[in-house]
């Protein structure tokens, strides 16, 4: 299926959330690539500021600290890197310490709010894809299109452990706990849990190909007449 979005003055955001190894990522950079939108992983922000954190020994726990050095982090980022303070940490978010302590670091408050004054910024001016916990429910609540992406945790921990291969030795037992510990975590922090948004449309990915996903999302997207 040939599908031509009708730009003209009319923007065009695709949210995208779900749970760790849902499929958001390969999902959206697909759908990114196929319809020639910018992708957004707004996950790499909240890792690359926990790799900072972790790198600079700050103690997040003590809000004063934690905000001065945030408030001094110039973070960037396009499709495939991002860097901090113009150092490139792309080959260094997904890792076994940033994977431990991201979800701790992200449910913070002064975290939330950098994070989204750089994604909102992106998403009040600009066609964009974006995944992550909350875009549909915060970060772009009025998107035009909505999708929640779920999978059984063993799917996901397995999805997620065979991606691995930086050496680091994980078993499947620790990624599947990893997951559990994100997943506790990302649902049940005060401010802006992971939630499907009420107008988003779920898909079960776990016994789907990415193939049958994006075809379902882009059957979606051409019902809504947001293509030719
Ligand atoms: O998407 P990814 O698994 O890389 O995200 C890493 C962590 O960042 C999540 O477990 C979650 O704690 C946090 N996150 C978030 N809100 C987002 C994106 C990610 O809280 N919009």
């Amino acid at each position: 299926m040939v599908v031509h979005i009708l730009w003209g003055d009319v923007l065009f955001r695709i949210a995208i959330d779900g749970p760790a190894g849902s499929g958001k990522s390969t999902i959206a950079s697909r759908l990114a690539d196929r319809l020639n939108i910018d992708y957004v992983d707004s996950g790499s922000i909240y890792r690359a500021i926990t790799r900072a954190i972790i790198d600079n020994r700050i103690n997040y726990k003590n809000i004063a600290e934690l905000t001065s050095f945030i408030q001094n982090l110039n973070i960037e980022f396009d499709s495939s890197s991002i860097s901090v303070n113009g150092v490139d940490f792309s080959a260094k978010i997904r890792v076994a310490s940033v994977n431990s302590l991201v979800s701790e670091v992200a449910a913070i408050s002064v975290v939330r709010k950098k994070v989204n004054n750089i994604l909102g910024l992106i998403a009040e001016k600009q066609n964009v894809i974006m995944d992550g916990r909350d875009i549909g429910t915060v970060i772009i609540p009025d998107a035009e299109l909505k999708i929640f992406l779920n999978a059984s945790v063993e799917e996901r921990a397995r999805r997620r452990f065979f991606e691995l291969n930086n050496g680091e030795d994980l078993s499947y037992e620790d990624v599947l706990a990893n997951i559990i510990h994100r997943d506790n975590i990302d649902s049940s922090r005060e401010d802006s849990p992971l939630t499907k948004a009420a107008d988003a449309i779920e898909i079960d990915t776990t016994k789907l190909t990415i193939d049958d996903i994006i075809r379902q999302i882009m059957e979606r997207i051409s019902s809504k007449n947001y293509a030719l």
